[in-house]
């Protein structure tokens, strides 16, 4: 493939009308075209800075970058009217001072848009990520300067050479950081609503830990831009600042995120993608030095920029067809749109999900039926999501229905953790006290997802189904009686929640014993494997204690002529020997050596390695007669199991160093961030067994980031505050 011509963040393409999500959805009424939002930042900005409940028929507002510390200090200018009857207009002034409204911009840009500075925001911006791989996938048309040289050499260990790199004037890099700082915005305001554009957050409710939590929406997610890849027009990623300010949907918070949390985010997305599990990309990191953020205690303001086709979750559809009748408390309650939530499907299934297999008919003709067909695809997508959780032993945290995507990738990184000792009820959440979103119970908490989906979708389906499986027509809903309703949402249901259920139990079980058969090198599937090998293997592991992922990596290195039968070796003595120096450096992978019962541990891994054995030469003709088997196996094995994993110490310490110095914090950061993009490579010279004052304290500081670290880190619970 040719290198596509890059260009600057504020000249990427913007992608054809009918794929881009504000021109086929529909915004708040309050400022209905990026003209009319134009009109209201200059004259009463306060209202997209407001809480509110939005009508029905919403599905995202218009809303520009404003990252101000919240509750807004509001001070008046020297000899500025304060009388009460003045203030309103006060606050608006002051408000309207901090927004990006002046176009100091020269650029003449084919894309049509403009970029716009705050007169009365001062914004110290710092860079202190930027992710490669994020942009290899979905930006490669993205000119970012002299970013990366910026953001120096990454290393783990101080650099010898002492060089910082110095700041020098570059154009594509400053446009980056102003735009994805959230200091400047990119707008176009025409009379023709198509040519136009202006960032926006969305509207979404949902279910929190079970219980109906009203509207939440975006509160600190605002996304900007979106842009076709350059080699395939249909896919358009979208960029979305996270922290970058409040939005109609902030309630009584902030809009905005701290330096941890947003680290935390940034690494984990991209180790995921490395893992092959789907996610939200990252694309960059940018700290705000000056801007104070109240959590338990002051910290850092940080925007994060994220990346996906598409941000819309299972509570967007919520949202439109909320439960009825609920003593609530909060948010506030909505009423249903059901003409939202058609107008909601259509564009996703065409667009986001691309379903297989319907026509679409443009509206006021009708098309084939899509309810069911969307409910079915996102439930396929988050089966494999979740089965690579499950796989790679990842814990969400806070698996709330706002916090499912519809298209199966994993978002919203909040108190997530990767598995240390392998133990199926860890909970990772501290607030979540009752284990609703504990390890083992993330594929039944993501199906109560897809079933909420359903619920959603339901009358329509059931509508759809009384057509004789068409699409309903705009207006479908006009008359709807109560009973009608009813009826079509009992119909909707009980035509898909079987088989919404068993294709999603289907998909994840499929993937999951695909992804466990790569990480044990089989190549073969046989159905029993689960029960004689899988599970035997992770209650090995949860009750002797067993670190889960360096126990895999180290999987990749046996080989069953160790437990070969004396009689087929001809050395009793050797083979023996090598047999057991192999279970006592499995059973090392402790770090509670104390808690273990070794006699017993030593008598269940020899039994289960038998048996893996027996398994792994019942397969042998499936790999490369020319070449060594057990090599093959290994290397494959190498590939599957991760040796470095992004665990909370590791988090914890990169944190620690950024939040102390960002300049030399944010190399440690790149090559964190680089480790866990490249996570199957030997870091730390893994198969160097000379003596460690050999390896340079590079290598040797690698070798400790691959570590399971101190004790009192293990299966450490993060806070919740973001
Ligand atoms: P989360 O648990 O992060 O998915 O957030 C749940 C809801 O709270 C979403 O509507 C978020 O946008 C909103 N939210 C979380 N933190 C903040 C914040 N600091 N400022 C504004 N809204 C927030
Ligand atoms: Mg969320």
């Amino acid at each position: 493939m040719s290198t596509p011509t890059k260009v600057p963040l504020g000249s990427l393409p913007l992608p054809l009308s009918s794929h881009t999500l504000t021109k086929n959805l529909t915004p708040d009424r309050t400022a209905a075209s990026p003209k009319a939002f134009r009109q209201v930042q200059h004259s009463q900005p306060s209202t997209q800075r407001r809480a509110r409940l939005l009508s029905p028929e919403t599905h995202f507002s218009y809303v520009a970058p404003n990252p101000l510390p919240f509750p807004f200090k509001i001070v008046p200018e020297e000899g500025e009217d304060v009388s009460p009857a003045n203030q309103a207009e006060l606050i608006e002034r002051w408000l309207a001072a901090r927004e990006a409204l002046q176009e100091k911009d020269i650029t003449e840009r084919s894309n049509g848009l403009r970029l716009h500075f705050p007169a009365g925001r001062e914004q110290p911006r710092e860079l202190i990520g930027l992710s490669e791989t994020g942009l290899r996938d979905c930006l490669p048309h993205l000119d970012v300067g002299d970013a990366f040289d910026l953001l120096g050499l990454p290393r783990l260990t101080k650099d010898p050479t002492n060089e910082e790199p110095q700041e020098t004037e570059n154009p594509a890099r400053r446009e980056l950081i102003d735009i994805l700082s959230g200091y400047a915005t990119l707008i176009n305001v025409e009379e023709d609503v198509d040519k136009s554009w202006a960032p926006w957050s969305l509207r979404y409710s949902g279910h929190q830990f079970g219980t109906w939590a009203g509207q939440l929406g975006d509160g600190r997610a605002i996304s900007i831009l979106a842009t076709p890849h350059p080699s395939n027009a249909e896919l358009t990623y979208e960029l979305q600042l996270k922290g970058a300010g409040r939005t109609p949907f902030s309630r009584g918070a902030d809009g905005l995120a701290v330096v941890r949390s947003s680290i935390r985010e940034f690494l984990c997305a991209e180790a995921m993608h490395a893992l092959g599990i789907p996610t939200t990309r990252s694309l960059s990191l940018i700290s705000l030095p000056e801007l104070p953020v109240l959590r338990e205690r002051i910290e850092r303001a940080c925007v994060l920029t994220r990346v996906a086709p598409s941000f819309i979750r299972i509570g967007s559809f919520e949202s439109l067809n909320p439960p009825e009748s609920m003593f609530f408390l909060g948010g506030g309650q909505q009423e249903k749109d059901l003409e939202a939530l058609r107008i909601l499907g259509k564009w996703v299934g065409r667009r986001v999900l691309k379903l297989e297999g319907i026509k679409w008919r443009e509206e006021g003709q009708a098309g084939d039926a899509w309810g069911r067909q969307l409910v079915l695809e996102s439930a396929r997508r988050n089966a494999k999501m979740v089965a690579g959780w499950q796989a790679y032993g990842f814990m969400h945290g806070v698996i709330n229905t706002d916090n499912v995507s519809i298209m199966g990738l994993t978002i919203d990184y909040g108190p997530y953790a990767f598995m240390d000792v392998f133990n199926p009820y860890h909970i990772c959440n501290h607030s979540d006290g009752e284990g609703r979103y504990s390890y083992q119970a993330q594929p039944s908490v993501v199906m109560y997802a897809l079933r909420s989906l359903l619920t959603s979708l339901s009358p329509l389906i059931g509508a759809e189904n009384a057509l004789g499986n068409k699409a309903v027509s705009p207006g479908w809903a006009k008359d709807m009686s109560d009973e009608q309703f009813a009826e079509w949402r009992k119909q909707g249901n009980d035509l898909v929640l079987a088989e919404l259920e068993d294709t999603f139990q289907d998909t994840c079980a499929e993937e999951y014993r695909r992804l466990m058969h790569k990480r044990l090198g089989l190549r073969r599937i046989d159905l029993d494997d689960e029960s004689k090998l899988i599970r035997p293997l992770t209650s090995l592991l949860a009750e002797h204690r067993l670190d889960f992922h360096s126990t895999f990596r180290r999987l990749a290195y046996f080989k069953p002529s160790l437990v070969d039968s004396p009689a087929s070796t001809g050395n009793l003595e050797s083979s023996k020997a090598d047999f057991d120096a192999f279970v006592e450096s499995l059973m090392a992978l402790t770090p509670e050596p104390q808690m273990v019962d070794t006699f017993k541990a030593k008598i269940d891994w020899k039994k289960w390695l038998e048996k893996y054995s027996e398994r792994i030469e019942s397969e042998k003709g499936l790999w490369d007669a020319d070449e060594d088997v057990d090599l093959q196996r290994e290397r494959a094995m190498r590939d599957a199991n991760p040796r470095f994993v992004l665990r909370q110490w590791v988090l914890e310490e990169v944190i620690k160093k950024v939040e102390q110095d960002t300049k030399s914090g944010r190399r440690v950061l790149g090559k964190v961030l680089q480790m866990a993009c490249s996570p199957f490579e030997p870091w730390g010279a893994e198969d160097n067994l000379s003596p460690t004052d050999i390896l340079d304290d590079e290598v040797l500081e690698e070798r400790r980031y691959c570590g399971i670290g101190e004790q009192q880190m293990l299966g450490f619970q993060c806070s919740c505050s973001s």
